[in-house]
């Protein structure tokens, strides 16, 4: 179904048993379940598909070795096990990840940690080797359900400087593990709404679409686009509204105080010493606040991060130039010599976590976990609200199958399919092996014609999903885009007509890496104006306002210099 034949339906047809509200991975990741169960389900988000936190990770599918010195076990044993289910699932998308951490003592941390469990001291401090080890062995454990990559490592310091010969000479040890990383999260996302649809023609999904008000059994809902409202009457709101959910609660007459998010920002770097330095590894280390963070190849540059602040109102997150410098700062305790500075920077963004309110003196010490509180229905508001809190990205399978049980509960729907074992979009069919792989490709060249390193490109950005493209390519002229070769015009616009694009900077930041790899100039943003504006029914002014659009977000929230996109203020 089209947006206009969603919006019609609904306008016809009211009544409903489940509205998903927030379609990040948490929401998304419910609506594939319901789908599976053919529930009558609409999910709506204010803006694109996966804008909100689930836009603003550090990339990581990860167990969160950290979380064990707040005694997180039950969160990092579900962690690893679903990032294992991610690494199969969706091997396009999902990547095992070489992580080193640079350790310089030996045996600090080794009273604070098990003071930490107990709930005696919530005041970071450094983790020496033992520590660390010990964390190390405790995470292989949990991971060895569904074990996918091998175990930790250490290597002395002789070893250390061998392999990195620009990393802090005072170090000890450098240990190392693997967990995974996703390029692509915002593609998992709409790959999983796709699926559901495809499942499902019970279920919905419309981007740009806002919870505007609730009243008795009615829930009041805004188009973005033309700012209409329409109504619907759901048996159940599911609120998955992430870090903005206390405040979809109070627009349905129900104040809560469920979140007490905290903002991360990260920065992207193009920058060839340092990114060789990295050796395809992440580097995951302590600042000297205690706080951990991360310098993780992306995609032929580096990204950095992050902080962790508190912050009431999610829509004024923005990276500062204190976070800039805290951030830049950072690299030197692991690459004292390396001249890094913001001339570096291509792309910066920044999220709130959705995190459980609470009163810790410590950002850090605040659970990463996920619960569903759910407030009842009664005489104002005449359906239950289940408001998901928290949650990682990894884990959004497990919270999404959880949720669900509790929906099913209440609807009576018998559990019939279980997702451990689905796979995600381009991971459908997917080839492991090398031979594997080469035979995919011939055989999508024979049918198709494209030529096999194109098809290798495609492969490596949509895993199966290629073989669909290459025909869409195939059937019509093709050519690289002028400003950004890499990609060609058929390929955007297959994305624009098939993914549910809406505006330009859904293209470059969420279908794409574009923006990310920091390759958005004027030119660019032109070029992919003009590809989508048929397909979009965008006129000569739209497509103006589409670009004027996407230069604010980008310069008020990616730091992307004005300079930099010049050519395309019109
Ligand atoms: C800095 C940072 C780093 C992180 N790193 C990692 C990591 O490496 N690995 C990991 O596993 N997890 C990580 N996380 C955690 C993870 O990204 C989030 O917990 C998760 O994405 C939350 O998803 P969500 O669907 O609950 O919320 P969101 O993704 O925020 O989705 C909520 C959606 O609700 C929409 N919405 C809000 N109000 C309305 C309304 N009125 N009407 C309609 N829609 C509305 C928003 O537009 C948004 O899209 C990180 C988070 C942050 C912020």
């Amino acid at each position: 179904m089209t947006r206009q034949e969603i919006l019609y339906h609904f306008r016809q047809n009211p009544d409903m048993t489940v509205l998903i509200i927030g379609a990040g991975i948490n929401g998304i990741g419910v609506f594939r379940e319901l789908a599976l169960h053919g529930v009558d389900t609409l999910i709506v988000d204010r803006g694109d598909f996966c804008s909100g936190a689930s836009a603003a990770s550090s990339h990581m599918a990860h167990g969160g070795i950290r979380y064990l010195e707040n005694g997180e076990f039950r969160l990092v044993r579900e962690a690893l096990v679903e990032r294992n289910r991610l690494l199969r699932n969706a091997p396009h998308a999902v990547k095992p990840l070489p992580t080193t951490v640079p350790i310089f003592h030996w045996l600090s941390g080794i009273f604070n940690a098990p003071l930490k469990f107990l709930r005696l001291r919530d005041k970071p401090s450094e983790r020496g080797a033992l520590v660390i080890k010990i964390g190390l062995i405790l995470y292989d454990l949990f991971a060895s359900p569904y074990r996918t990559m091998p175990t930790h490592r250490f290597a002395d310091r002789k070893q250390s400087l061998e392999q990195r010969p620009a990393i802090n000479p005072d170090i000890l040890f450098t240990a190392q593990y693997y967990d995974a990383f996703m390029p692509y999260p915002e593609r998992i996302c709409v790959e999983l709404v796709l699926d559901s649809e495809a499942i499902s023609s019970q279920a919905r999904a419309l981007s740009y679409v806002s919870l505007h008000a609730a009243s008795g059994d009615t829930v009041t809902l805004r188009d973005e686009l033309t700012g209409e409202t329409f109504a619907v009457k759901p048996q159940i709101v599911v609120n998955a509204a992430g870090p903005w959910i206390d405040f979809t609660n109070l627009a349905m007459l129900h104040p809560t105080d469920f979140i007490g998010g905290t903002k991360g920002s990260h920065l992207v770097l193009d920058h060839p010493e340092l990114y060789a330095m990295l050796n395809d590894n992440e580097i995951f280390f302590e600042n000297r606040d205690g706080r951990i963070l991360l310098i993780c190849p992306y995609l032929g540059k580096v990204l950095v991060g992050t902080t962790d602040i508190r912050i009431d109102d999610p829509d004024l997150a923005r990276c500062t130039e204190e976070e800039v410098d805290y951030i830049l700062g950072s690299i030197k305790l692991v690459f004292p010599n390396m001249p890094i500075d913001r001339s570096h920077i291509v792309f910066a963004f920044t999220g709130v976590r959705p995190l459980p309110s609470s009163s810790a003196s410590r950002t850090g010490a605040i659970s990463r976990d996920h619960s569903i509180r759910i407030v009842a229905a009664n005489e104002v508001i005449r359906f239950p609200i289940y408001s998901l809190v928290g949650g990682k990205w990894t884990t959004f399978r497990a919270f999404a199958e959880q949720t669900a049980d509790k929906l099913f509960e209440q609807l009576g729907i018998t559990r019939t399919i279980g997702t451990e074992d689905m796979p995600i979009g381009g991971g459908r069919n997917y080839p492991h092996t090398e031979a594997e792989q080469r035979q995919f490709l011939n055989d999508v060249h024979t049918k198709t014609g494209v030529p096999l390193p194109r098809l290798q490109t495609l492969f490596d950005r949509y895993g199966t999903g290629a073989e669909t493209i290459a025909v869409f390519i195939a059937a019509g002229e093709d050519a690289p885009l002028q400003h950004q070769p890499d990609y060609s015009r058929r390929e955007i616009a297959y994305l624009v007509e098939h993914e549910k694009v809406i505006h330009l900077d859904d293209i470059i930041l969420r279908r794409t890496a574009l923006a990310m790899l920091g390759y958005v100039t004027g030119g660019l943003l032109h070029e992919l104006a003009e590809i989508a504006a048929p397909a979009l029914g965008w006129s000569a002014e739209q497509t103006q306002t589409e670009i004027r659009r996407t230069i604010s977000i980008l310069e008020t929230h990616h730091r992307i210099p004005a300079e930099t996109l010049q050519l395309a203020a019109v």
